[in-house]
């Protein structure tokens, strides 16, 4: 080796030395990012079962040094798996956020003093900002917890200690002392911190369930920190709103699951069914209890209809049974004229005998021999009336019992169609009537609004439709329990029927609303005639705990053109019912469209 090169090698072994120490760096380097990354990983599950399984599936990657093809495609199977993890996360929180809204309001309709109202109102508005910080849930549900404990410490006290109580608690408490002058049996009254306590139990366990589901996924440290709260009672909320309810919630549900089971569903309604039944099962509320009743009528209303093709069925098999009765009747008629062609055959049989007997006696010069063949003859001839006769007997008979037969079928078929169409009525019938008022249902109202709107479409005539709802009939509830506004309902309904013409149609639409549909009635005399309804209703004595009690509706009145939807109708009415509301109440908007009458 020349002089010259001596520095290169030098160079040369220093830069292998430099670039070994450097693999060793690196190589640790990475080693520590894999264990970070194996670390991370674990600490992030138990958010997502997917993202588990993206992260598992990373982590034995790692562990198995495989190459970075394997690992980029794993990457990216994990990145798309975050995006979707981070969205389910935004929907928990619009889930979380809902509830905790749902319980502030609750809260508040238990009027609360005026700054844990306040403070109530600032919890919903910055609800969602803070939910976006992380780790905010249990700072969120300590903040409502000492809201919810400061609204029943004031609603019990003021019950207890108030001679003149104004809070919901305090106004329930006084009806269960007083008796409500509608003959409504109210239960026994109890104290109203049994009450709190009673029905914070009921309530915390539905709303536990739906929390427990929410937090499952949140945030390890956050799901500990709510379990740890789980002893105290921070989700007792007002389910004391309905204890009257309550106490016979159990016996509702048990007669409607009952129902349910009685029913003869098929599969068409299976989904709806087992809606249905869950949301009986998850505990219904009593306001809940009437659009449930509603969808439950649309249903059998249906299997009623179902039973009407039931009934098309049996048509159609009696038509068949029919063709077959007139078959055995021709069969029956052949049967005769075979017995006609039989008495011919006879006739010429004997016209044949008579003829040979003539002609024996003209040819015949022994008189033995024709005494010998007359008397043959004579038995050919009584054979032929025997043969006859015999045939005859045999298919009179026959021809009788298929008469009988056939008189005994169509008795049969007569019947069975009868008590067929007597039950479908029955049941058509129940399926079309509101249980508490015992007028027409939604169910029936559609029917029969679809029916006159036909009838105007085709006929030129005239239908107006009017949409009453009563003022202030939440208050009714709250003031005097809502047995006592049933039996408003119920009056109501009386009373506003009996003064329709047999022409006139009223149903009840929903909780506390009705429906008129007046046939051939110029709109003012229409309008004359709700004005006088509502002046009825405000004059009708109602009365609560022996002091006379108001009742007013508004009401929105219109006719319905040929040339709108039956839908748009209603809905440019129930705009007219709107209007009487904002008008202060206790009055009639009409429903102005070109070219009314
Ligand atoms: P508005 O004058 O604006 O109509 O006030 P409102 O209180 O009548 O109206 P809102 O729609 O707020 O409340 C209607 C209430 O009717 C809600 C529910 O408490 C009550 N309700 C609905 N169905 C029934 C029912 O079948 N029986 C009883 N007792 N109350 C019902
Ligand atoms: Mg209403
Ligand atoms: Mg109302």
């Amino acid at each position: 080796m020349s002089n010259d090169a001596l520095p290169w090698k030098k160079k040369y072994l220093e830069l292998l030395d430099k670039q070994e120490k450097n693999e060793v760096l690196y190589n640790a380097q990475v080693d520590l990012l894999k264990r970070g990354l194996i670390r991370s990983s674990l600490a992030a599950e138990g958010n997502d079962q997917q993202l588990d399984d993206h992260l598992q599936v990373l982590r034995r990657l790692l562990r198995k040094e495989a190459g970075n093809a394997e690992l980029e495609a794993q990457v990216e199977l994990l990145e798309k798996a975050v995006l979707k993890s981070e969205e389910k996360i935004n929907q928990r929180k619009i889930a979380i956020s809902t509830v905790l809204v749902s319980f502030s309001e609750q809260l508040q309709a238990l009027q609360p003093p005026k700054e844990v109202q306040r403070a109530l109102k600032a919890f919903e508005k910055n609800l969602n900002s803070k939910l976006a910080q992380p780790y905010s849930l249990y700072p969120l549900l300590a903040e409502l917890k000492e809201l919810q404990q400061k609204t029943l410490e004031a609603a019990t006290n003021n019950t207890l200690t108030s001679p003149a109580p104004q809070g919901f608690l305090a106004r329930l408490f006084k009806i269960r002392e007083q008796t409500v002058n509608l003959d409504v049996e109210e239960p026994v009254s109890e104290h109203p911190k049994d009450l709190v306590e009673k029905h914070t139990e009921t309530l915390s366990s539905t709303i536990d369930t739906v929390e427990d589901e929410q937090l499952s996924s949140l945030q390890p440290l956050e799901k500990n920190i709510v379990a740890s709260t789980e002893d105290n009672d921070l989700f007792s909320l007002p389910q004391m709103l309905e204890p009257t309810y309550s106490s016979v919630a159990q016996h509702i549900h048990d007669t409607l699951i009952s129902l349910m089971n009685d029913l003869p569903f098929t599969s068409q309604h299976e989904q709806q069914v087992l809606e249905l039944r869950s949301r009986i099962d998850g505990g219904l509320n009593w306001y809940e209890l009437a659009p449930l009743l509603d969808e439950l009528s649309i249903i059998i209303l249906d299997i009623a209809n179902g039973g009407k093709n039931e009934l098309e069925q049996y048509l159609l098999q009696l038509n068949n049974r029919l063709a077959a009765f007139h078959e055995n009747l021709q069969a029956t008629s052949a049967g005769y004229q075979a017995s006609a062609a039989d008495a011919q055959a006879l006739n010429e049989d004997l016209r044949k005998h008579v003829s040979n007997i003539h002609s024996d006696v003209q040819t015949s010069n022994d008189l033995n021999d024709l005494k010998t063949l007359v008397e043959t003859r004579l038995d050919s001839f009584i054979v032929s009336l025997q043969t006859y006769q015999e045939k005859r007997t045999h298919s009179e008979s026959d021809i009788l019992a298929r008469f009988q037969a056939l008189v005994q079928h169509s008795q049969q078929m007569e019947h069975e169609a009868q008590q067929l169409s007597i039950k479908l009525e029955e049941q058509r019938q129940k399926a079309l009537l509101d249980p508490l008022t015992g007028i027409a249902n939604r169910a029936a109202l559609n029917e029969r609004s679809e029916l006159e709107y036909a009838r105007i479409k085709r006929n030129d005539s005239s239908l107006l439709l009017t949409i009453i709802d009563i003022d202030h009939f939440k208050r009714i509830n709250d003031d005097y329990g809502h047995l006592a506004g049933d039996k408003v309902l119920k009056i109501i309904a009386q009373e506003l029927s009996k003064r329709l013409r047999k022409t006139d149609f009223i149903a009840r639409f929903g909780g506390e609303e009705y429906v008129i549909l007046l046939p051939e009635t110029p709109l003012a005399e229409g309008k004359k005639l709700i004005e006088k309804l509502r002046l009825v209703i405000e004059a009708c004595p109602f009365h609560f705990r022996g002091e006379p009690v108001t009742i007013t509706f508004s009401a929105g009145v219109g006719k319905i053109s040929p040339q709108e939807s039956l839908e748009d109708a209603f809905e440019r009415i129930d705009q007219a019912l709107y209007a009487a509301k904002k008008a202060g109440r206790n009055t009639i908007i009409v429903s102005e469209l070109k070219n009314q009458d």
